[in-house]
């Protein structure tokens, strides 16, 4: 792939996209498109040296904008969020299947050598993770599919297409599936956040506040596992420059009960709160692990940054942002030319 290639990004203005675009400006890339249906002033991160489109991909015309002379598309733009956001929006959440659709016929339209396609560890069949063990999830867990409701069914719908895109059309499609990912220039407020910038910000508060106390959804026995977002962005380079053509696991396989997520950030911030279990708050499954078996093994991937020294940049990061919105700079973006 040559630098001056054309690279696209849908969903530049979110998390993961933001920061994919920031690598590839830093590995060279001359011509990369950043695409999001959110108004400019609402991306994460924009860079002035990017060609910025604010589309809405739901439309096949729009995805067509997107893809016209695309050498590769990263394809992460998606309705989506933590439980409490995909628990109360599962048509939604379902309604990607629209961006997916349109993106994979706009890049086989064309001729787009290479399409990532970003799943979810939500793919993963639901009996399989009832217990609180932590069950390490293996790509064949995935079937027979009993999918997360809405957002699970749909990414393991669009993992079919680009299957059957790779198959019958001959576009070259890689998929990962992600595991939860947390880092700086992510969600951490307004009901899309995910477990560990909601954690942060709760304990930000109880801080500045001098509340001393924090609610917790579930029992916090659920267990996870939280990949840093400088490690997916390596992983998606890597699983798209692989020859891995069936939905990979791309996550951390070090799994820590929300519990275990609390006391870090409690030491993080130097204080002890008083946690109170919210039992009927949307919580998902009890217990779900990557296997990192395979990624390993083709890709000699895993993750360098711990969950100590990932959650410490980003509970500094999230009290930033908390405290310039208290002074009212409400929706702190990182905009930049700089060095690449
Ligand atoms: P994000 O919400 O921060 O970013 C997604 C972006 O897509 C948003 O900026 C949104 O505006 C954009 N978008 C939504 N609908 C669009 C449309 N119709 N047209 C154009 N843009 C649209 O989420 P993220 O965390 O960066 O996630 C990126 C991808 O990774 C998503 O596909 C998500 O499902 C997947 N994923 C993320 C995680 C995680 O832990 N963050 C875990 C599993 C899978």
């Amino acid at each position: 792939m040559s630098r001056q290639d054309v690279v696209v990004v849908t969903g530049a203005g979110g998390f993961i996209g933001g920061h994919l675009v920031d690598s590839l400006r830093k590995r060279g890339y001359k011509r990369i498109r950043a695409v999001d249906m959110k108004p400019f002033e609402e991306w994460y991160q924009r860079f002035g040296d990017v060609e910025n489109l604010q589309l809405d991909l739901n439309l096949k015309e729009n995805c067509e904008v997107a893809a016209e002379g695309a050498d590769e598309i990263y394809n992460l733009a998606a309705n989506m969020g933590g439980m409490g956001f995909i628990e109360h929006n599962k048509a939604l959440c379902m309604l990607s299947v629209l961006i997916n659709t349109h993106m994979l016929q706009a890049a086989a339209k064309y001729g787009c050598n290479k399409f990532f396609y970003s799943s979810s560890a939500c793919v993963y069949n639901a009996d399989k993770q009832k217990t609180f063990e932590a069950p390490s999830l293996k790509e064949e867990d995935a079937y027979p599919a009993q999918a997360e409701d809405g957002y699970g069914w749909e990414k393991l719908f669009s993992e079919r297409m680009c299957r059957h895109f790779r198959e019958d059309f001959g576009l070259y499609t890689r998929t990962a599936r992600f595991h939860n990912v947390y880092g700086p220039w992510g969600t951490w407020f307004g009901g899309r956040e995910k477990a560990p910038a909601a954690i942060c910000r709760k304990v930000v508060e109880a801080k500045l506040n001098g509340t001393n106390k924090i609610e917790i959804w579930g029992s916090g026995d659920q267990t996870r596992s939280f990949m840093y977002i400088d490690d997916c962005v390596k992983g998606i380079q890597l699983i798209t420059d692989s020859q891995i053509l069936e939905p990979i696991n791309l996550g951390s396989s070090e799994a820590v009960t929300i519990n275990q997520l609390v006391d870090i950030v409690e030491d993080i911030a130097g204080l002890k709160l008083k946690r109170n279990y919210d039992l009927s708050a949307p919580k998902g499954v009890n217990g779900r692990n990557s296997d990192n078996t395979l990624i390993q093994k083709y890709l000699k991937w895993e993750p360098d940054t711990t969950l100590r020294h990932g959650m410490e940049k980003t509970y500094a990061w999230i009290y930033d942002q908390y405290r310039a919105r208290e002074r009212g700079e409400a929706g702190v973006v990182r905009e930049s030319t700089a060095a690449r």
